[in-house]
């Protein structure tokens, strides 16, 4: 079912929502909640959550037999919509970041109403997923990020089946995010960051789109999924285990390397040419064995610039 989760005027324009989907069994909390669109230009986890609701309301009208929603499920596909609508990572009125307006107020700015939404909506939840992607410049591999986790919350991130889970510290600066609110509640949330932003890479999202339906079968949300046996492709990155490379000299970077493939050190990862002259200034090799987790896709390279990062087998 489709409902509002917001309804809000605007000033000369027509009122706006921000819809979401409940689908399953009537229940006071969701089981599972899923965001994405925080950031309005990253368009991967907007895409993937919109096909989920898809799917799941098809499970749901019995389109696929053998497959049942036992507990609900919230899907909130654009919080920043009217961002996606002007292709604008921000807030399009002020320009806000509204993944720093978390938790929320009810008397506070638009941003504000809608992040105290989107966390009353979402915190009884007992796993939450929130989508993003890298900027519209870089493009990691989809992977499973984790805040200090518990060990439970370890064993939960395999249930995504993602070949990447990268554990990171809460961050003591950015405490207004939606994962910093979710934190102190009852519950396991999870950060999945998905390619590059301001498209959509359709493996990508194909990928964590079966990620999802997998996590939501072994999580016992959804009945009869036919899941996947074992998980020892599975690889847990510590924090500080990535090794980044960095442009030594300006120019154009152009790559055909693919995130997810496994390189050794000194492979050949692309060139820097001359943006001018077109005669290649830099061989750019791999630093270390290892996963190639994130690459820069746009081509104009300033010194200094990050090239590549890739995580060590641990
Ligand atoms: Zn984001």
């Amino acid at each position: 079912m489709k409902r509002d989760l917001l309804l809000m005027t605007a000033p000369v324009r027509d009122s706006f929502d921000i819809p979401c989907h409940e689908i399953g069994p009537k229940a006071a909390h969701p089981a599972a909640a899923f965001v994405a669109g925080l950031h309005g230009d990253e368009l991967n986890g907007t895409f993937i959550l919109s096909r989920l609701a898809d799917f799941l309301n098809g499970v749901e009208a019995g389109k696929h037999p053998g497959l049942k929603l036992l507990k609900k499920v919230l899907i909130i596909p654009a919080v920043n919509v009217l961002g996606i609508n002007l292709r604008s990572r921000t807030w399009p009125f002020d320009k806000s970041d509204m993944n720093r307006m978390f938790p929320g107020n009810v008397s506070g700015e638009t941003t504000q109403r809608i992040a105290l939404a989107v966390l009353e909506a979402t915190k009884k939840a007992e796993y939450r997923v929130d989508l993003h992607t890298s900027g519209v410049d870089f493009e990691e591999l989809p992977q499973v990020r984790l805040y200090s986790p518990s060990d439970a919350q370890r064993a939960t991130a395999r249930h995504f089946g993602l070949t990447a889970i990268m554990e990171r510290s809460i961050s003591p600066v950015f405490t207004t995010t939606l994962m910093h609110a979710w934190q102190v509640w009852p519950g396991q949330s999870f950060l999945l960051r998905v390619g590059q932003g301001g498209t959509v890479q359709l493996g990508h999202c194909q990928q964590v789109f079966r990620g999802l339906v997998a996590f939501l079968g072994q999580t016992g949300i959804l009945a009869g999924v036919s899941l996947a046996e074992g998980d020892e492709d599975i690889c847990h990155f510590r924090q500080g285990s990535s090794k980044r490379l960095y442009a030594g000299k300006a120019g154009t970077f152009v790559s055909d390397c693919q995130v997810g493939r496994w390189v050794r050190t000194g492979q050949e990862l692309g060139y820097i040419y001359d943006s001018f002259s077109g005669n290649v200034i830099e061989k750019v090799e791999a630093p270390a064995n290892g996963l190639l987790t994130g690459i820069r896709r746009h081509p104009l390279l300033f010194e200094g610039d990050l090239l590549l990062r890739i995580n060590p087998k641990s």
